[in-house]
Formats: C-alpha cells, sequence, structure tokens
C-alpha cells in the first residue's frame, strides 16, 4: 500500500494524518481505497496462530448452533429475527471461517467481517448470559475487530476514533486543558447550587472514580 493513502494498515499517528482523514466526507476517498486493501495472509494466519486457536478455539468448535443466543441480540430482534444476525451464526461466518481458512481470506472477506463486528454487534456480552456454554460473541468480535484494524479493515469513523485517541488521549479531541476548564466551568454552576461542592481532578486516594462519557465533555 502506498505512502499517504487514506486508507492503510497503518494507525494515526500524525495531526496532519488525522486532519486529512476527517477532510475525506464520508469517508469516501477512505472507502474507494479500501477496495484496493490487500490482505496480509501470513501476518493474519499467525496472529490467529498465536492467540485466538489458544483462547476461542473451544467456544467455536463446541457451538451447537442451538439458536438459545438468537433473542439476547438485539440486532436479531430489531431486523424481524433475520437469521444472518444470530450471534452464533455471525461468528461462524467471520472468525471462525477465518480460522478454518487459516487467515487466507480476500478483500471482501473482510470487509464483510469488518460490516459484521462493527455494524451487527456491539460487544454487549449479553448472548453470553443465554448461551448454555457462555460462549461469549462480545469478547470474540472485540478481538476480530482488532484483527480487522490490523489488516487497516476498520470504518471510517473508528479510524479517526483511534487517531484521535492516539494523539489527544481522546475521541472527542477534548485535550487535558480543555478538559480541566470544562469541569472548573461546570464546577462553578454547581457551587450556586449545593455551596462547597467541588469536582475534584485525579484526586489520589479517592474513594468513588467517576469517568464519563467524552462526548458530553465534548458537547
Ligand atoms: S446459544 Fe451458544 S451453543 Fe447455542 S447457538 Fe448460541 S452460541 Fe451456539
Ligand atoms: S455481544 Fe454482539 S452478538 Fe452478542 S448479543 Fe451483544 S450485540 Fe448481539
Amino acid at each position: 500500500m502506498a505512502e499517504g493513502t487514506l486508507c492503510n494498515k497503518k494507525p494515526i499517528t500524525t495531526k496532519e494524518a488525522l486532519k486529512a482523514l476527517m477532510a475525506d466526507r464520508a469517508g469516501k476517498k477512505y472507502y474507494q481505497e479500501m477496495n484496493e486493501l490487500e490482505v496480509d495472509q501470513k501476518a493474519l494466519a499467525a496472529a490467529l496462530e498465536k492467540t485466538c486457536l489458544a483462547r476461542f478455539r473451544t467456544w467455536l468448535e463446541i457451538c451447537a448452533h442451538c439458536g438459545m443466543c438468537a433473542d439476547s441480540c438485539f440486532f436479531y430482534l430489531a431486523n424481524d429475527k433475520d437469521p444472518t444476525q444470530v450471534p452464533s451464526y455471525k461468528i461462524q461466518t467471520t472468525l471462525k471461517e477465518m480460522v478454518r481458512r487459516k487467515g487466507k481470506v480476500d478483500n471482501a472477506f473482510m470487509q464483510m467481517t469488518m460490516d459484521t463486528a462493527w455494524s451487527k454487534c456491539t460487544c454487549c456480552n449479553r448472548c453470553a448470559l443465554y448461551c448454555p456454554f457462555g460462549i461469549d460473541m462480545g469478547v470474540m468480535f472485540s478481538y476480530v475487530r482488532g484483527l480487522c484494524f490490523s489488516q487497516g479493515f476498520v470504518p471510517w469513523e473508528m479510524k479517526i476514533g483511534s487517531g484521535m485517541h492516539r494523539i489527544y488521549r481522546a475521541q472527542m479531541d477534548v485535550d487535558t486543558e480543555d478538559w480541566v476548564d470544562t469541569v472548573a466551568f461546570e464546577a462553578e454552576g454547581i457551587d450556586e447550587e449545593y455551596p462547597g461542592m467541588t469536582i475534584p481532578v485525579d484526586k489520589e486516594n479517592a474513594d468513588i472514580m467517576y469517568t464519563l462519557n467524552a462526548r458530553e465533555a465534548k458537547h
């Protein structure tokens, strides 16, 4: 893959690369370039061999296709019980197939897997509670996402989000200074209603740690 492309196997590490990616409206160029990505089958096979087989082989092999996990998945329910949205179907057609082919998969397969891993599973882990064996698609799809990312098959928004984490340490472009200012601003407002109340940041030995979605800080 040539240097300077928007869609490649490398993570975003510079502000320039991040800006270029964000300027690509709706990821139009990014997704066009994705069609040209070559799967590094050797690297994929090595990754599967190293971690996946040891961790997930049992789960992938013992699935009895009983379908008890189906109703636990809101994608299945929200899509008129579409059988392709059954948790076990989703993992069998992606990760298990990848393992079966020992990483020898093509671009179209990786794009299908990417779509499944991000658009058909939120990694909520709910199906694991319903499966008699405790097979957890959420855990496996988290891993599949990593595999896809390492090969450059990652949704445009997620590539931007991960780049923001690397560069700004927050996916909403909120840096530490902004965050501390925002907290101080909010604390002033709170003080009117609850005199003396403060919002400590990075307080050592605190009894409670409160974290929040970066979107709340941003907006
Ligand atoms: S409930 Fe478990 S064993 Fe049954 S189909 Fe789902 S994952 Fe497979
Ligand atoms: S982990 Fe994924 S497949 Fe399982 S219930 Fe949640 S969204 Fe559905």
